[in-house]
C-alpha cells in the first residue's frame, strides 16, 4: 500500500528579485515527492522526462524511497521546459516560457505494482492524462487530492470539471478558485465547487496562509513570516506533497486530520522558499520539520478571556 505521485519533472529557469538561474530541477511532482518522501516512503512516481534529465536526480529520488519504474524516459526527447519570473511581492509571477516537450505526449500506463496505490495525489498536468490515471486504477484509492492552474480552466474546461468531479479533494489557489466558480467570496467559491463533486476543497493564498473547506466547515493555517523568501516556485507542489505525505503516513483522512495534514504542508512549503529549486527540501532533517512546525503552533496559540 502506498502513495502515487503524478506530475511533472522538468527543467525551470527562474527570476525572483534576489537572483536568476537558467537551469533547475523543477516540477510538481519532484516538489511534490521530495517533499512527502519525509513521511512516507515508497512513494510510486509517475511523470516524464526526456533524455536531457540527470541521472543523478532520478538516483537521489530513488535513494528517498521513491520508485521511478513509472517514470517515462524519452531517450530522444526533451525534459519539460518553464520558465517565470517573480515580481517584487512574490505572490505574482509571470511564466515566460513553457516547452512542453515530452509532456505533450505523455500518455501514463500504471505499471502492475503501482495498481496497490491507497493515496492518490494529481499534480498540475492536463485533466485527460489525471482522468486517465483514476481510470486505470482497478481499486480506488482511499483519498485522491487533485491540484490544477487557471491555464486548464481556460483551455480544457470541461475535461477539468469531469477530473473535478472524480477526485475527494481539490487544491487551487485563491484566484483560480474564483475563476472556476465565477464567484469573489472564498466562502460562496468553495460552496460551488464542492458542488462540482469534491468533499474537501484547499484554497491556497500564498503568504498569507490555506483554507481547508468541508462542507459548512472551515479551517485556516497561516503561513510563517519568513525573513528570507529567495524563490517560491514548487511552493504549492511541496505544500500538496507534504500535506498528503503526512495523511498518507497516517492513513487517516478525517477532517480532522487534514488540518494537521495543512500544517505540515505549510510547513515544508515555508522550507522550499528558502533556496532555488527544491534544494532546501533535499537537505531538510526531520528535527528541522518538527521545529518548524512547533512555530505554527505558536504563531496561532493564545489564551483569551472575554467575561
Ligand atoms: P508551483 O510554484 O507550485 O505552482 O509549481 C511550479 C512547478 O510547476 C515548476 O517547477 C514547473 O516546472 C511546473 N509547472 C509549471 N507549469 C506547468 C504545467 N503547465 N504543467 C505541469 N507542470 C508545470
Amino acid at each position: 500500500m502506498s502513495l502515487m505521485i503524478v506530475g511533472s519533472m522538468a527543467f525551470d529557469a527562474l527570476e525572483t528579485p534576489f537572483g536568476k538561474v537558467d537551469c533547475i530541477i523543477g516540477g510538481s511532482a519532484t516538489y511534490a515527492a521530495w517533499a512527502a518522501s519525509n513521511f512516507t516512503q515508497p512513494i510510486k512516481q509517475v511523470s516524464i522526462v526526456g533524455g536531457d534529465f540527470p541521472q543523478e536526480e532520478m538516483d537521489a529520488l530513488t535513494a528517498r524511497g521513491v520508485d521511478m519504474e513509472g517514470v517515462e524516459v524519452v531517450k530522444d526527447g526533451k525534459s519539460f521546459f518553464w520558465s517565470g519570473r517573480y515580481h517584487m511581492d512574490m505572490n505574482t509571477r509571470d511564466t515566460l516560457v513553457t516547452e512542453l516537450n515530452v509532456l505533450g505526449q505523455f500518455n501514463p500506463q500504471l505499471p502492475d505494482s503501482f495498481q496497490d496505490c491507497e493515496f492518490l495525489m494529481l499534480g498540475n498536468l492536463a485533466p485527460a492524462v489525471q482522468i486517465s490515471v483514476i481510470n486505470q486504477l482497478k481499486n480506488r484509492p482511499k483519498l485522491i487530492i487533485m491540484d490544477t492552474m487557471n491555464f486548464w480552466m481556460e483551455i480544457a474546461l470541461d475535461e477539468l470539471k469531469q477530473a473535478i468531479g472524480m477526485v475527494d479533494l481539490l487544491m487551487v489557489n485563491d484566484s483560480e478558485a474564483r475563476q472556476l466558480s465565477g464567484e469573489y467570496s472564498l466562502v460562496k467559491a468553495a460552496a460551488k465547487i464542492q458542488a462540482m463533486g469534491p468533499k474537501f476543497l484547499i484554497i491556497k493564498k500564498g503568504e498569507h496562509g490555506a483554507l481547508l473547506f468541508h462542507g459548512k466547515q472551515v479551517f485556516f493555517a497561516p503561513a510563517l513570516p519568513l525573513e528570507e523568501v529567495f524563490d517560491p516556485t514548487g511552493a504549492g507542489d511541496t505544500f500538496a506533497g507534504g500535506f498528503i505525505g503526512h495523511v498518507a503516513s497516517t492513513k487517516d483522512i478525517s477532517y480532522e486530520n487534514m488540518k494537521a495534514g495543512i500544517i505540515v504542508g505549510s510547513a515544508l512549503a515555508s522550507f522550499c522558499v528558502e533556496k532555488f529549486g527544491p534544494n532546501r527540501l533535499k537537505e531538510l532533517t526531520m528535527q528541522e520539520i518538527e521545529t518548524r512546525i512547533n512555530e505554527f503552533v505558536d504563531l496561532v496559540d493564545f489564551d483569551i478571556n472575554i467575561k
